[in-house]
């Protein structure tokens, strides 16, 4: 079956540069199908490489604009960089293949604004490499429950009718069947694999926000519905489902909006259906706050919240605010069913034991997920 590249794709993007080492590349044999070729250039080293240090605000827009096909040099498979701040943060046993990096969205509280230098957006070509990694770590590790995504510095999905690239992953990760692979994703792009037999341990899921949210914050993303639409397909294709509601934003009508939002996913989920949710609150680098003034000025939910310096350097919300959210969505759910598996991302010991009388590990349903396993990367 022949799945074409779509437009909007297409339409998208300013310029696709491949690297001359990448043009037997799918990924780029794809491109030069479907892209016109006026958008298209052949290239022997990444452009704009004068660029150092910091984006300006047009140069972090440029970069979402132009793609960059390249294979990549280093280790792709990494620990999630909560758990390098373990002293700080209560960390699950996650760790992140980056198949590139910049996205083709755009949300006002991104934390790619303070984590990207590159003045172009990637994708790596050589995919193969990567499962490589992967088949070697199986040789001493394929009966652990290591959880994987994709979905760190660039969306899991958004682009994957370019790259096709969750098929492949979802056919490698069933022979693990112990290991949990997760595609994240604010898109609504899961056509592309459907038809794939559904693997169990492949966990399609979605970063939700009320629709508020989503319309004032989170800019060339899928809208509420569109993603629950996505979910809903994938629900029924057999995949396993997780949200995250990350980051919640507070606003005058934050709890209407909040419980709106957990009627609709208890709604239209089942506890069955749902691996986990898991909860996060407004956070990011004080040093990111001039470029998303600059680029979404001051009538942002995002820009304008009273912030102030907490764990791991990170602006977030006053600690009894975090509390106060986390403690109303996590009783919303438990009203509904007590068995929905909800936990904190990216948060202290300390909010854990605030917000819900316990750490991870007295939790049934995510010790797993806590439980310290032999790091690897
Ligand atoms: S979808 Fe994720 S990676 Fe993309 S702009 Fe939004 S927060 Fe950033």
């Amino acid at each position: 079956m022949e799945i074409p590249v779509p437009g909007t794709i297409v339409d998208h993007f300013e310029k696709v540069f491949i690297d001359e080492k990448s043009v037997d590349s799918s990924a780029a044999k794809r491109v030069i199908k479907y892209f016109p070729p006026e958008k298209i250039k052949v290239v022997d080293e990444q452009p704009w490489t004068d660029h150092r240090g910091e984006l300006s605000a047009s140069q972090f827009d440029r970069s979402k604009k132009n793609l960059f096909l390249t294979p990549f040099a280093g280790q792709f498979f990494k620990r999630c960089p909560g758990a390098t701040q373990k002293k700080t943060l209560t960390c699950c046993n996650y760790y992140v293949l980056n198949l590139g990096s910049q996205c083709n969205m755009n949300c006002s509280y991104c934390y790619l604004q303070s984590y990207l230098n590159s003045p172009i957006m990637k994708i790596y070509t050589n995919i193969d490499q990567a499962l490589q990694e992967l088949d070697e770590m199986a040789v001493k590790h394929a009966d652990l429950p290591y959880r994987v995504g994709t979905g760190e510095v660039i969306d899991s999905l958004s682009l994957d009718e370019l790259t096709l690239y969750s098929r492949e992953l979802i056919s490698f990760f069933r022979k693990y069947p112990r290991w949990t692979l997760e595609f994240k994703t604010k898109s609504d792009r899961v056509d592309q694999f459907l038809d794939l037999a559904p693997a169990k341990n492949v966990v399609t899921s979605w970063s939700i926000n009320p629709p508020l949210v989503i319309n004032s914050e989170e800019h060339g993303t899928a809208r509420f519905h569109e993603r629950l639409a996505a979910a809903e397909k994938c629900a029924t294709a057999g995949f396993s489902l997780a949200f995250h509601i990350d980051p919640m934003i507070w606003h005058p009508e934050w709890k209407e909006s909040y419980s709106g939002l957990v009627r609709e996913l208890t709604s239209r989920f089942s506890v069955e259906q749902v691996n986990v949710i898991s909860l996060g609150t407004l956070r990011f680098q004080p040093e990111q706050r001039h470029l998303m003034r600059e680029r979404f000025g001051l009538r942002s939910l995002v820009t304008s919240a009273e912030m102030f310096p907490s764990e791991g350097s990170k602006l977030r919300y006053d600690a009894s605010l975090r509390h106060e959210m986390f403690q109303f969505v996590r009783k919303e759910f438990l009203s509904n069913d007590p068995r929905w598996n909800i936990f904190l991302c990216m948060e202290t010991p300390e909010t854990w034991i605030q917000s819900f009388d316990k750490t991870p590990m007295q939790v049934d349903g995510l010790k797993d997920f806590f439980r310290p396993l032999p790091g690897i990367g």
